[in-house]
């Protein structure tokens, strides 16, 4: 059994109230884990004591080169547990090991990035005119609240804590409550390394208790957040008491864009990675499957047909090629959904049950599920279902289907698939959507912005827009003849 504590100023300790939540394996709803029940005194604790770490000047005041030392260290650490981390994190969110080892390795990988990054150039000056200089920096925005969700537990804490360490913040960390565990190993690896206490700060707990104090406090500077639109909502207005910095990184329904002349066993396939890695549970899915007329029988025909075969399983099991929904809770919002569907008249071509034969019955396993003779206003059409739900809609030709595509309120990521170079950058650009993939879909890179346009979100993750969404830039005025003005007579 695995018991877990909240990490603040440098200790780990229990919630304040004493109270604890069991945290629950997804593939057999067997207890994992018992984890502290924080809420508002434990936040704040925290924020108190990220609030006092900024302030000392410790970390942020700390020379670049020796922060990205510690952030090397971490990598490291990370790289040599990264077996066990993978193991852990099968284990608390269901995805499958093949997953968890590429999220950990993406992890180190993002750690070693920033580090790299703290080192390089910054700043900018200008040639204004004499006898005045002027200069940009960038510093610490202060204390900066960090909140995820439970789809990547340990690569969005990542995304978060390595660009805002790198930059001289200090942080306050919020997990996801359904899946806490391998933010332990995280923040033990932070305390191994010797980051001077209060600098990372890691609080579990509900969101509407924890996650809201985060984002209302006047103590915290900045918040960034990954999860829902809803909930990302929530988090502008708390966050409006102080005019803090937010960066919200949303939900999704994102089309992936098949053209009849695209490579047909490329795009079934990408197709089906789209939809169903991570059990459809990823904000940028390909959701929303677009599908030229004149190839359409024959595309959903193989689509179908392959879905069928993809082998649902426990994700400690190396068979397996797709794990199980978070929890019970999400895995009865998901087949709500597909009931939805069904109602709105939509044809269920496949899937759409629970999984409960050879061993799968106490774990939260659906069937990757297609809806074809979909129309535009439908629910399942229009919103988030996160999970292994694919709705597909049909197009006759480019103007169509940019239309079709771009008839959402969110705009996280997009896919095409064309053999016609120029038709793929046409559409592309017209495309309201942070995200692209030409013939290709869901690769990432560290280096590369990660974010959405309209209701998916503000601001953006990784690369260097990342690393600056944790900065705040100041003008320097230097006067080169040190003089008065004149300017007033006596
Ligand atoms: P939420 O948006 O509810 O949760 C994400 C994080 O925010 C969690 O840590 C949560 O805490 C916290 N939180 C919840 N309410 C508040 C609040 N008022 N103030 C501050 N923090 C808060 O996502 P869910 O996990 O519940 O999933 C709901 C839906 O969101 C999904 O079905 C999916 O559609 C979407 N989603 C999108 C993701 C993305 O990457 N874009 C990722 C995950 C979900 P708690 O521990 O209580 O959950």
């Amino acid at each position: 059994m695995i018991y877990l504590q909240n990490f603040i100023n440098g200790k780990w300790i229990g919630a304040e109230s004493k109270e604890s939540r069991e945290i629950l394996n997804p593939a057999t709803g067997e207890v994992i884990a018992h984890a502290a029940d924080g809420d508002v005194a434990d936040a704040q604790a925290a924020i108190g004591a990220a609030r006092k770490a900024f302030d000392s000047g410790d970390w942020s005041e700390l020379a670049a080169t020796d922060r990205a030392a510690y952030l090397y260290k971490i990598a490291d650490k990370l790289e040599e547990n990264a077996e066990e981390i993978s193991r852990l994190e099968t284990l608390d969110n269901g995805k499958p090991l093949r997953e968890t080892q590429f999220d950990v390795a993406d992890a180190v990988a993002c750690f070693r990035y920033y580090a790299g990054m703290v080192s390089k150039p910054d700043g900018i000056t200008y040639q204004v005119s004499d006898p005045m200089q002027a200069m940009v920096v960038r510093e610490p925005v202060g204390v900066c609240g960090l909140i995820v969700p439970w789809n990547y537990p340990l690569l969005m804490a990542v995304w978060k804590i390595a660009p805002a360490l790198a930059a001289g913040n200090t942080i306050v960390f919020k997990p996801s409550e359904i899946t806490p565990v391998t933010a332990k190993w995280l923040f033990e690896i932070i305390e191994q390394v010797g980051v001077p206490a209060g600098v990372a700060n890691m609080v579990m707990g509900p969101g509407k208790t924890v996650g809201n104090e985060i984002a209302e406090s006047h103590d915290v500077d900045k918040v960034s957040f990954t999860g829902g639109t809803a909930t990302g909502r929530n988090i502008m207005k708390a966050a409006a008491g102080n005019i803090k910095k937010i960066s919200l990184e949303l939900g999704g329904k994102s089309p992936n864009i098949i053209f009849a002349d695209a490579d047909f066993e490329a795009a079934v396939d990408y197709a089906l990675f789209g939809i169903y890695a991570g059990a459809g549970q990823v904000c940028s899915a390909g959701s929303r499957l677009l599908v030229e007329d004149s190839i359409y029988d024959r595309f959903v025909e193989e689509l179908a047909d392959r879905a069928q075969k993809i082998r649902v399983g426990p994700g400690n099991d190396p068979e397996t090629e797709m794990g199980p929904l978070v929890s019970r809770e999400h895995m009865e919002k998901v087949l709500g959904y597909i009931e939805i569907g069904k109602e709105e008249g939509a044809k269920l071509l496949c899937g759409g049950r629970q999984l409960k034969e050879n061993g799968l019955e106490k774990g939260y396993f659906v069937e990757p599920t297609i809806f074809v003779d979909t129309k535009p206003d439908m629910r399942i059409v229009r919103e988030e279902i996160f999970g292994p739900v694919l709705v597909i809609q049909r197009f006759k030709d480019e103007a169509d289907a940019v239309r079709l595509a771009n008839d959402t309120d969110y705009g996280l990521a997009a896919g095409v698939f064309t053999n016609d170079g120029a038709k793929a950058m046409r559409v592309i650009k017209k495309i309201r959507a942070g995200i692209t993939w030409i013939n290709c879909y869901h690769p990432t890179y560290n280096e590369a912005p990660w974010g959405g346009y309209k209701q998916s979100g503000i601001g953006r993750g990784l690369g260097t827009y990342g690393y600056e969404e944790f900065t705040e830039v100041k003008q320097i005025n230097i006067n080169l003849e040190v003089e008065p003005t004149g300017w007033f007579s006596n």
